[in-house]
């Protein structure tokens, strides 16, 4: 099976005010991300995890390496590739229902098309009640739904999410977590879902990417097999946890390059 998304000898230097000052986010990372598979990036603030996400969606341009997705090359931003971030990005002075549609506008669906799509992913996230509402009357969790449907409704290939829910009490990130599971089982696409939080990998992943500081780098991958819906309270479940969590203080505490647990 060919990998969907490659990324390849990646590695991304902020220029600096003179060439001492440069900062070296990402060194030579790579990864291949097959096709349908649920990645999370983990890893402590700072250590790249953003920077990566940006360059997979084509708003960043490589310092070297490359990001392949399905078979080209990334240069700039597509619709295929959809990203949702940590603050919602509504428009302010639109509807839900216009956030959702305005995207599918743009795709250049017919009305009807743009109408049954907005109704089919704002009852997935369960806002279809909500969907006369202005962004300003949501809670973070609500604002946080009307994103993500704006987002898969334009039905791209691959999602990219960086701390979609970090913003979010503890009980809603739960649910939302639940919800975007359900969601990505009932139409599978590629996803790779950026956390710091041990317990949100573990909960949605495939494979745990682990990354650290010192110029941005893999230090380990872990696959996690528990079947879902996965109960966050079972042995299993902590025992997985505390399987990534050793990995990442590892990470944290270690200088040797690209140890792979
Ligand atoms: P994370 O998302 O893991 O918290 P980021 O990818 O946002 O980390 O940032 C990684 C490092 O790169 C940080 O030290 C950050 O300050 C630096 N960085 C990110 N974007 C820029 C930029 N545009 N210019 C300079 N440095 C940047
Ligand atoms: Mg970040």
């Amino acid at each position: 099976m060919t990998a969907q998304i490659s990324i390849q000898g990646l590695t991304k230097t902020f220029p600096g005010r003179n060439e001492s000052a440069a900062f070296t986010a990402l060194s030579g990372i790579s990864l291949d991300i097959p096709a349908n598979e649920f990645v999370c990036l983990l890893g402590p603030s700072g250590c790249g995890k953003s920077t990566l996400l940006g360059l997979i969606a084509g708003h960043e341009q490589p310092t070297d390496g490359a990001v392949v997705v399905g078979g080209t090359r990334v240069t700039g931003p597509a619709a295929q590739r959809g990203m949702v971030f940590q603050q919602y990005a509504l428009f302010p002075w639109y509807t839900v229902e216009d956030n959702v549609r305005l995207g599918l506008k743009v795709q250049g669906l017919s009305a009807r098309e743009q109408m049954e799509r907005t109704e089919r992913m704002l009852r997935a996230v369960h806002l279809w009640d909500h969907r006369r509402k202005f962004p300003r009357e949501l809670s973070g969790g609500m604002k946080q739904r009307a994103a993500i449907a704006r987002t898969l409704a334009i039905d791209p290939d691959v999602l990219l999410m960086d701390e979609p829910f970090g913003a979010l009490d503890e009980q809603t990130r739960n649910r939302l977590q639940d919800e975007l599971l359900s969601i990505w089982q009932g139409s599978r696409r590629t996803v790779v879902f950026v956390t710091h939080s041990v317990q949100e990998a573990v909960t949605l992943a495939d494979r745990v990417v682990v990354m650290a500081h010192d110029k941005g780098r893999i230090v380990a991958e872990l696959p996690v097999s528990l079947p879902r819906p996965r109960d966050r309270m079972s042995v299993e479940f902590v025992e997985a946890e505390r399987e990534v969590s050793a990995c990442l203080k590892r990470a944290e505490s270690s200088n040797a390059p690209n140890v792979i647990a």
